[in-house]
């Protein structure tokens, strides 16, 4: 069974790693930031909510993240397996995820600090497709995939990048000893190319 939590800083892959393990093992990927993007995009109340917390580069309180990640879990898709990413990002996310499933494998993506910035800070993303590029692959700032414009997330601007590591450092760091704990944790070199990171991720999974 894969009940998998994708762990590591922003901009260390997770994203890109976990799109391509959901199509390889035909899992869902379920990205709590993308969830909270789209929440803030149609103005539910959840995004309501959210969207300052996001904005500002700081985590959206533990009850509102874990009822969102709760109720996704709970759909069918996800009876046979899951990629959680950028979910939990604080020990009191672990322990309930803990209470409502057995996470079989926590793959953390290292990658430090000041490469993060560089990574961060070029990122693109398409908000048509999903698609996530850098400007240095993609200089024109159009979709590869969907021909739409890339897009510079608010919270991929120099200020709040560094108050989303500082968040990370201090808020979800403490989840690598937890999972260590429980006996799940691999850990991963972040800072090489998707394609040789993913050879790696299969192969802790064990996946030929
Ligand atoms: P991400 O796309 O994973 O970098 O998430 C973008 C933003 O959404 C974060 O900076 C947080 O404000 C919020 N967010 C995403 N996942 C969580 C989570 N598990 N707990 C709290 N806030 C989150």
């Amino acid at each position: 069974m894969y009940n998998l939590v994708f762990l590591g800083p922003p901009g260390a892959g997770k994203g890109s790693q976990a799109v391509r393990v959901s199509q390889r093992l035909g899992i869902p990927h379920i990205s709590t930031g993308d969830m909270l993007r789209a929440a803030v995009k149609n103005e539910t109340p959840i995004g309501l909510e959210a969207k300052a917390y996001m904005d500002r580069g700081e985590l959206v309180p533990d009850e509102v993240v874990i009822g969102i990640v709760k109720e996704r879990l709970s759909l069918s898709d996800a009876e046979g397996g899951y990629i959680l990413d950028g979910f939990p990002r604080t020990l009191a996310q672990a322990e309930a995820l803990s209470n409502v499933t057995k996470v079989t494998k926590a793959i953390n993506i290292a990658v430090e600090d000041e490469k993060l910035v560089k990574r961060l800070s070029g990122r693109r993303v398409c908000m048509k497709c999903g698609y996530t590029g850098h400007l240095d692959y993609d200089p024109d700032e159009i979709c590869p995939k969907c021909g739409d414009k890339l897009i510079q997330r608010d919270d991929d601007k120099p200020d709040t990048i560094r108050n989303r590591l500082a968040v990370y450092n201090k808020s979800t760091l403490p989840l690598i000893e937890y999972y260590q704990g429980l006996g799940v944790l691999e850990e991963l070199d972040g800072y090489r190319s998707i394609d040789a990171v993913y050879i790696d991720v299969m192969r802790v999974l064990g996946v030929q």
